[in-house]
């Protein structure tokens, strides 16, 4: 997953450094023991993204499957690229082809790099290790708990022999963390039929904990679509020892410094809203006034002040645009030929890219500058918060950790769930694993999750992925 779901609030953010335990249960069950198992597996199978090991891991899952009495027919291996495949099986229901559409259990086998000499010394990022509570290792929370928990969960329901009211489909990918077309975009393009699926739970959320204590549990429903713009002043140059006032870099500089004081107007949709009304359900009274107006009446210029404060928060309000990069001038001694400035968007899923890019020129206000072309890609509309899928997230959540809120979320960055959410599909994220944000360390050194987190996020999506296949409502 991405970077963006870095913490629920700015409470959960100041937790003090002292970690307290999770308790682990006493002894694991048969259930957990061999989800740990695949587990350890996976981590230890090093499929950061420039190695063979997503194929290696593909084929071990593949295995593990036909020795679990799977057919042959109904598991999938494949990929553009030999070091980059992809498994997926199918689990049969009782609805057949006109029953409804299946559930698909998406996640992806690949990491990102990690090196040893970058960890701890007694750590190997390969190397499954527990230790006071935590399982440490490349992969341990993204995306390796999930992707561990959907193989050991659809093993015990078919020993169990479940049989849910439509197909599930589990599929395992490559590419999420590196690259972009071996994976879940190119099982789309490719293998349509395969993975054709009336609902989608993926990574991308977790749950909260703050001081031990579980805070609220998170479903990612919509996510922002990336589009970088250039913005370019032309000049015909000269000496530098004769200076005129028309400079390239002062016209850039003049057009950035107004466009700094540029905000996008509040913008927001479905989940966005049901985010905000439910974070104000565990914020600071100033904060959750804030979110409860902004709600209301989207332009409450106070309201998005007091929200603007927080990163986190304004990237939820807003499309965002911001420079990232400059370059300008070719020599110390002559005037410049060219200035430019990468400007990085992040949009809402409802935004326009031509109209982003027309804010950008009306900010910069400058007819002499060039703003680059918007991007083509039209970011895909929220998914739905359909009662059918969120009742259970809910009822299971109250089930699991008490009454702690179910907050919808935006995610700033991107997964796997776009090409689904493209087609309509609705998709979420959502694990029922519990996390600390304030030591959330995916993609980083000596990345580790709570064991106890493990092993209720295995049960959690046990007891979900049962709950959409055996409602006739659910899509
Ligand atoms: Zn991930």
């Amino acid at each position: 997953m991405s970077a963006s779901l870095r913490r629920l609030s700015v409470a959960v953010c100041l937790v003090s450094a002292a970690m307290p335990l999770r308790a682990q249960p006493t002894s694991p069950s048969a259930n957990q023991r061999f989800a740990r198992e695949i587990y350890q597996e996976m981590i230890e199978t090093n499929s950061s993204t420039t190695t063979m090991g997503t194929t290696i891991l593909a084929q071990a899952m593949a295995k593990r499957f036909r020795e679990a009495g799977f057919p042959e027919s109904d598991i999938f291996m494949g990929g553009v690229r030999a070091d980059k495949h992809n498994v997926v099986l199918r689990y049969h229901g009782k609805g057949g082809a006109n029953g409804p559409k299946p559930l698909l259990l998406l996640a992806h086998l690949d990491v990102v790099e990690a090196l040893k000499s970058d960890w701890s010394p007694d750590l190997d990022p390969f190397k499954l290790t527990e230790r006071e509570g935590y399982f440490y290792g490349r992969g341990v929370s993204d995306d390796k708990a999930q992707a561990a928990a959907f193989v050991a969960n659809i093993i015990r329901l078919k020993q169990e022999g479940y049989v849910p009211d439509r197909d599930i489909i589990v599929a395992l990918t490559a590419d999420e963390e590196g690259g972009c077309c071996n994976g879940a975009r190119w099982l789309m393009a490719n293998h349509t039929a395969l993975v054709d699926a009336g609902v989608v739970i993926n990574e991308g959320a977790f749950g909260y904990l703050k001081n031990g204590k579980p805070q609220a549990n998170t479903v990612e429903a919509t996510q922002k679509v990336v589009a970088t713009f250039t913005v370019t002043a032309k000049n015909p140059g000269g000496h530098s020892s004769l200076p005129r006032p028309d400079n390239a870099i002062f016209q850039l500089a003049a057009g950035l410094a107004r466009f700094a004081q540029y905000a996008f107007p509040v913008e927001l949709n479905p989940v966005t809203r049901a985010y905000f009304e439910e974070t104000a359900k565990v914020e600071s009274p100033e904060i959750a006034t804030a979110m409860r107006a902004i709600v209301k009446h989207t332009n409450d210029a106070a309201a998005s002040a007091v929200l603007s404060r927080d990163p986190l928060y304004n990237s939820t309000l807003r499309t965002t645009c911001v420079p990232t990069m400059m370059k300008g001038g070719h020599a110390t001694n002559a005037l410049p030929q060219t200035a430019e400035v990468s400007v990085n968007c992040r949009m809402v899923p409802t935004a326009k890219p031509a109209d982003v890019r027309a804010a950008i020129v009306k900010a910069f206000a400058d007819t002499g500058l060039e703003v680059s072309a918007a991007s083509g890609r039209e970011p895909p509309a929220p998914s739905p918060l359909l009662p059918e899928v969120m009742g259970p997230i809910e009822s299971l959540t109250k089930e699991f950790w008490g009454n702690i809120p179910v907050i919808p979320v935006m995610q700033t960055g991107a997964t796997d769930a776009i090409p689904w959410r493209a087609l309509g599909v609705p998709s979420y994220g959502v694990s029922g694993i519990m996390v600390d944000m304030s030591d959330f360390r995916a993609h980083g050194r000596d990345e580790r999750l709570f064991v106890k987190s493990f092993y209720e996020g295995q049960e959690f999506l046990y007891r979900l992925t049962k709950a959409l296949t055996t409602a006739k409502t659910v899509p």
